[in-house]
């Protein structure tokens, strides 16, 4: 079944992987997430790369168009339908981003500051991933301030390097293997990923430079490679929802809403949901489900296009009575004809038990 989804390559059978991007401040965590979007604006629609709810969406379409140069003309083998990446990079909301006391991202992107190595904050971030056995890649930005660094922007980061002079690649070889050791002293194995001969037990490495787009082709393929190949099976698009609990927002207009993260599954308007709460449970029906207009700032109010139904992944927008105490972080159910609403009372009940008991260990 798996094998012939895959060789189908019926967007319908396989759902896009989540992807969120963490690292110490200033490591270029926002850049990298800009420049991932910035992809193909000059043709208008942005590659069909679109806002969601607390996510990005970029289709397959546009990882294509992005690793043309790197594929020098080879096929991609692209199965995926897309990839979403989680807008608010950094620890805090990779935290919430769980999903029954594991990791919801199906992969991740540590940013490291090539000129900086390891940081407090990478260390907290390498942690996280160990405990939530998140699979991860890792992006060593900021090459471009490598001294006498030269750049054409937007190229693979292989063809960047054969352009530099000598001193600057040794330069690179240096601070690379600095952190590398540093790394290691963290339990992490790591390879450059182009001689990456087993990335089941060894980290790839991707240069990178957000300013300069260098390496962010390597990146998105990696990411799309990694997952596609690594992760087909859970990848799987099934009819279980399988959804979380992103943030709590008040919205002039619809009242409380939930910004979710629909990982698998579908959600429909009118759906009775299950959501843990403060107070306890709360059973309430999906008054609107939304997302973001089309290249419009989804802070204006009104801008919301309204969907009978998703599919997943998405970044959706619920608009519902009784959601002022919902908790961020936990899981949402859909009350199915075949389900007890008790059952999945008690199931959401036990998130909150989880997120305080892992608010200790974090
Ligand atoms: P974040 O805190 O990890 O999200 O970091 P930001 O994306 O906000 O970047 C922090 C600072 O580093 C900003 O001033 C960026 O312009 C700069 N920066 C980020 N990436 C790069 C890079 O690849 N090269 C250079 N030269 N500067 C960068």
């Amino acid at each position: 079944k798996l094998e012939q989804a895959l060789a189908a390559r019926d967007p319908k059978d396989l759902r896009s992987p989540i992807c969120c991007i963490l690292g110490h401040v200033d490591t270029g965590k926002t850049k990298i997430l800009d420049n991932i979007r910035r992809t193909n604006v000059q043709d208008g629609e942005a590659g069909g790369i679109t806002q969601q709810i607390g996510a990005t969406y970029i289709p397959a379409s546009a990882v294509e168009t992005r690793t043309e140069e790197l594929r020098k003309g080879r096929q991609f083998d692209l199965k995926l339908p897309g990839l979403l990446v989680i807008d608010t990079p950094g620890h805090e909301s990779f935290s919430n981003l769980r999903s029954r006391g594991s990791g919801l991202c199906d992969i991740a992107i540590l940013v490291i500051d090539l000129m900086h190595g390891l940081e407090q904050q990478t260390i907290e971030s390498i942690n996280l991933l160990k405990m939530r056995k998140t699979p991860f890649i890792i992006a060593m930005n900021k090459v471009d301030r490598l001294y006498k660094w030269q750049t054409v922007a937007n190229s693979p980061i292989q063809d960047a390097m054969a352009r530099q002079e000598e001193y600057v690649r040794k330069e690179f070889e240096d601070r690379y293997n600095q952190v590398a050791l540093q790394l290691n002293e963290q339990g992490l194995n790591v390879a450059l990923y182009w001689k990456n001969r087993d990335p089941r037990s060894f980290i790839s490495i991707v240069p990178t430079s957000a300013i300069t787009g260098e390496g962010i082709p390597d990146l998105l393929q990696l990411v799309v490679k990694l997952t596609q190949s690594l992760m087909a099976e859970r990848l799987m698009f099934v009819n279980n929802l399988e959804s979380t609990v992103l943030e709590v927002k008040q919205i002039e207009g619809l009242g409380t809403t939930i910004d979710v993260v629909l990982v698998n599954g579908m959600l429909r308007e009118g759906d009775t949901i299950v959501v843990c709460g403060l107070g306890g449970p709360i059973v309430t029906t999906i008054r609107a489900l939304l997302t973001p207009q089309p290249m419009r700032e989804i802070r204006v109010k009104g801008q919301y296009v309204h969907h009978k139904e998703l599919r997943a992944a998405m970044g959706v927008k619920i608009a519902a009575h009784n959601l002022e105490s919902a908790v961020a972080g936990t899981q949402l159910y859909v009350v199915g004809p075949d389900d007890d609403v008790e059952d999945l009372k008690d199931a959401v009940m036990e998130d909150m038990q989880d997120i305080f008991s892992s608010v200790d260990k974090t």
